[in-house]
C-alpha cells in the first residue's frame, strides 16, 4: 500500500471519480492504492443511491442469465476474489465489509421450477462451480423454515453475500486513508472536453475540477451526463428493483442461507435482518414503493418461508440498477476519446462485481484496452456499408 498522499490543497488530480456508489468507491480506493491521486465528487451522500439498496448476494451463477457468458465469466472471476478483496479493504480501512461465506440454497416449488434448477446446475457444472441437488427433506434440514412446498433444492456452496452498507463505509475510509478526497453533496455539471479530450468537470457549483484521467461512475444517470463527445456516450438505462428489509425481534436464526426462488430471494444477515427482493420493472427514474411491488415480493418468500410473516418490516426501498443493452458493464476508455474512462453499466451485479471493476478501471488508467465485452466501443454503431458502383 503506498503511502498516504496529500491532495486536499489542489484541483488538479491524476483521476477525478465521478460518483460514489460501489462502483466509484471501488475505483477510487484501488486507484488511490495504486499510488495516484485522487479525488472523488458525488451529489448526494455515499453510497446512498442504488448501492444502499442492494442485498449484497455474491451469486455469479444463479443470478446469471446462461446467455451472457462473458458476464459470467467476470461475476466468477469477482466472486472468487471476494475473500482476499474483504480481507484487503477491511485491513486497509479497519471497518467489517459484513461478508458471510454461508452458500445459498436455490429451491424450487413445481415441475418447472425444478427443470429451471437443473439448467442453472448444469450451467454452473460447465463452469466448474459443483452444486448439489437436495431432496426436500435435506434442505429442510438445512434450512428448517422452508415449507413443505419445496419440491427440489439447489445448494450453491460458493454463493456469498455481503452488506454493501458496510461496505460502501470500509471502501471510503480505505480510499482516504490511501489519501484520495472524497467530496459530498456537488453535482458534476459535465464534463470539461476539447478537441476529443476530457481534462475533468464542472460543478454546479460553477467550479472545475482538472484531472488527467476522469472515471465516471454515475451510475443509472450515466446517460445523462451533459458535455459528453458523442463518442464516449453509453447507453445506461435504470431499471427499478424494489425490496423489503425485514428483521426478526427474537434475533438471528429463521435462515443461515440465503434462499433463492423464482422472482426472488430473501438473504441474511446474520443479525436478525433480512433483505427480501426484488422486483425488476423499467419504468424510468422512478424510485416509488408499490403495493404490487411489495405484495409480489412477499407473496413468494411467504409460501417458501412461511415464518416471514412473523419479521417486522424496516424498511421499504426502490433502487435503480444502471443497465445496458446486453446486462454487462462498461469498464474502460471509451475509443477516440481521451482522459476518460467509464465504470457504469453494473445492473444486478455491482456489489458482486467490485473487486474487478477497481482492477479493470486501474489497467485502464495504465492504458490497457477493456475486454472487449466490456468495452465502451461496443455500443458504438459501426458506420453503414457504403455501396460503391463502378
Ligand atoms: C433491489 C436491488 C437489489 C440488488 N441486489 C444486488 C445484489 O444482491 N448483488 C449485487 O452484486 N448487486 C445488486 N444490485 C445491483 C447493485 O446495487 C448495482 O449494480 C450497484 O449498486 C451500482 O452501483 P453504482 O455505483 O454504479 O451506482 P449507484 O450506487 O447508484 O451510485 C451512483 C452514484 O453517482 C452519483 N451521481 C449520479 N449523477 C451524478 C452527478 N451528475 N454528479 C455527482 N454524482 C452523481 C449518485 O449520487 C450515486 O451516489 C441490486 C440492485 C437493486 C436495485
Amino acid at each position: 500500500m503506498p503511502a498516504k498522499r496529500d491532495h486536499t490543497s489542489t484541483d488538479t488530480f491524476d483521476v477525478l471519480v465521478a460518483g460514489g456508489g460501489v462502483a466509484g468507491l471501488s475505483c477510487a480506493y484501488a486507484a488511490a492504492c495504486s499510488g495516484r491521486s485522487v479525488c472523488l465528487v458525488d451529489r448526494g451522500e455515499l453510497g446512498r443511491a442504488t448501492t444502499h439498496v442492494a442485498a449484497g448476494m455474491l451469486a455469479p451463477v444463479t443470478e446469471a442469465d446462461p446467455g451472457e457468458r462473458a458476464l459470467l465469466e467476470l461475476g466468477l472471476v469477482a466472486a472468487r476474489r471476494w475473500p482476499d478483496f474483504a480481507q484487503e479493504v477491511e485491513r486497509a480501512s479497519g471497518q467489517d465489509v459484513g461478508l458471510r461465506s454461508t452458500g445459498a440454497l436455490v429451491v424450487a416449488r413445481d415441475r418447472d421450477e425444478a427443470e429451471a434448477l437443473e439448467r442453472v446446475r448444469a450451467l454452473g457444472a460447465g463452469l466448474g462451480v459443483e452444486m448439489e441437488r437436495l431432496l426436500p427433506s435435506r434442505a429442510r434440514r438445512l434450512e428448517p423454515a422452508l415449507a413443505p412446498t419445496v419440491r427440489l433444492a439447489l445448494h450453491a456452496p460458493e454463493d456469498h453475500s455481503t452488506d454493501p452498507r458496510l461496505l460502501v463505509g470500509a471502501l471510503a475510509e480505505g480510499a482516504r486513508r490511501a489519501g484520495a478526497v472524497l467530496r459530498t453533496g456537488e453535482e458534476v455539471a459535465g464534463v470539461v472536453a476539447d478537441a476529443g479530450r476530457v481534462s475533468g468537470v464542472h460543478l454546479s457549483s460553477g467550479a472545475v475540477l482538472h484531472a488527467i484521467d476522469t472515471v465516471l461512475a454515475t451510475g443509472a444517470w450515466s446517460a445523462t451526463l451533459p458535455g459528453l463527445p458523442d463518442a464516449a456516450r453509453v447507453p445506461v438505462r435504470p431499471v427499478k428493483g424494489q425490496l423489503l428489509r425485514l428483521r426478526d425481534r427474537e434475533g438471528p436464526g429463521l435462515l443461515e442461507r440465503t434462499v433463492r426462488f423464482a422472482g426472488g430471494y430473501l438473504v441474511p444477515r446474520g443479525d436478525g435482518r433480512y433483505v427480501l427482493g426484488a422486483t425488476q420493472e423499467d419504468r424510468g427514474f422512478d424510485t416509488q414503493v408499490t403495493a404490487g411491488g411489495v405484495y409480489e415480493l412477499l407473496r413468494d418468500a411467504v409460501e417458501l418461508v412461511p415464518g416471514v410473516l412473523e419479521l417486522e418490516v424496516e424498511e421499504a426501498l426502490a433502487g435503480l440498477r444502471p443497465t445496458t443493452p446486453d446486462n454487462a458493464p462498461v469498464l474502460g476508455r471509451p475509443e477516440g476519446v481521451e482522459g476518460l474512462v467509464w465504470a457504469t453499466g453494473h445492473h444486478r451485479n455491482g456489489i458482486l462485481l467490485a473487486p474487478v471493476t477497481g482492477e479493470l478501471v486501474v489497467r485502464a488508467l495504465d492504458g490497457h484496452a477493456p475486454p472487449p465485452a466490456f468495452a465502451p466501443a461496443r455500443f458504438v454503431e459501426a458506420p453503414a456499408n457504403v455501396e460503391v458502383i463502378a
